[in-house]
């Protein structure tokens, strides 16, 4: 599975970072970066909660 950030409807409010720091990164002019577009076993669970908790909705999981 692939992590996709619809970047026209996302706030950078920084909350996928914070669950899942390994795959989402803000950085210092808050732009959002995907570090890691790969689902894996070792980042699902982070990921999950990133896409829980974002409020906009913008994270989407592809296979
Ligand atoms: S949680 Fe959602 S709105 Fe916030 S930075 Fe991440 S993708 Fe953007």
């Amino acid at each position: 599975m692939k992590v996709d950030v619809d970047f026209a409807i996302c706030e950078s409010n920084g909350l996928c970072a914070g669950a899942a720091p390994a795959v989402f990164d803000l950085d210092e002019d808050d732009n959002l970066h995907v570090l890691n577009d790969r689902v894996t076993p070792d980042n699902e669970d982070q990921v999950h909660e990133a896409v829980r908790q974002c409020p906009r909705r913008a994270i989407s999981l592809t296979d």
